[in-house]
């Protein structure tokens, strides 16, 4: 990687694409994200997708799980508030056994959604919203029924196969983090740092990608531009060397900030 076929997403493609407020933006202008993600036995998931909602790319978090789960997200993000209207779902990261009915009722709204980790195996044909599936190679091969070392040796051809089989956006994560759309478009991300390979870095990930989706872009661009950005806040999270998910998570307006710098 990257093959001839694949796309890669450069700094100035993230500035041109990434939502920047108007002078006369109002939060609802900019776009309303809603998390479905988190349980009681796992609180931590929902908490870091929230975080990756809350790095300010849109105008408004709801957090719409698991009630044990409420309680510590409105402790820990003051700013985000419950039940209402969403542009955009991001479901699963936690889910554990809410997984199934989590996901049916963000595709119930008919918003775009992104599907990430227990409610990816509930994913079984095309989705009909707008979707972005955000699995490791661990994940895609439970949702095709093969084994994880096939997907490891043609990650790009599996990607591939997913985004037409589901109908939906693919990102696959890993060492690269490929971007597949229905018909074979790809894109690769060269940012990030292999200290991602962290607990719940993927949480943020998909917090960030719906806050992408919920300011309007489309979910093959909301999902290379949030890798893009998780990666850049990665690196300036850990400096090089080892991070947290959640100061991942932290880093994202550093990251955002530096890019408008660039251009
Ligand atoms: P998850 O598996 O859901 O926790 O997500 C892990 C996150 O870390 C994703 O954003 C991956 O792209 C990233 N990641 C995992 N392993 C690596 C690696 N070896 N190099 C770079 N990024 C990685
Ligand atoms: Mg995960």
């Amino acid at each position: 990687l990257p093959a001839a076929d694949v796309e890669s997403l450069q700094p100035a493609d993230v500035a041109r694409l990434l939502p920047r407020p108007g002078s006369d933006a109002h939060k609802y202008t900019r776009g309303v994200v809603g998390v479905r993600a988190g349980s009681t036995d796992y609180p931590g998931a929902g908490l870091l997708s929230v975080a990756g909602a809350a790095s300010g790319l849109c105008g408004m978090v709801r957090y719409v799980g698991n009630a044990d789960v409420a309680v510590r997200v409105r402790a820990a993000h003051p700013e985000v508030v419950g039940e209402g209207q969403v542009q955009a779902w991001v479901v699963g990261s936690g889910s554990g056994p809410d997984a199934a009915r989590e996901l049916a009722a963000a595709l119930s709204d008919g918003v775009p959604t992104v599907i990430d980790a227990d409610a990816l195996a509930h994913v079984t044909g095309p989705v009909a919203p707008p979707t972005v599936l955000t699995p490791h190679a661990g994940e895609l091969a439970r949702m095709l029924g093969i084994d994880r070392g096939t997907i490891e040796a043609r990650p790009l051809a599996h990607a591939r196969d997913a985004a037409d089989r589901y109908d939906a956006v693919v990102l696959l994560k890993g060492r690269h983090t490929l971007v597949a759309a229905p018909g074979g478009r790809v894109r690769v991300t060269t940012t990030g740092t292999p200290w991602l390979a962290t607990a719940g870095a993927g949480d943020v990930l998909g917090g960030l990608i719906g806050a992408l989706l919920a300011a309007g872009l489309d979910p093959f661009d909301a999902a290379s531009v949030g890798s893009w950005l998780h990666g850049a806040a990665a690196t300036l999270a850990g400096g090089g060397g080892p991070l947290s998910a959640g100061r991942v998570a932290e880093a994202i307006p550093d990251a955002v900030r530096r890019m408008g710098q660039s251009t």
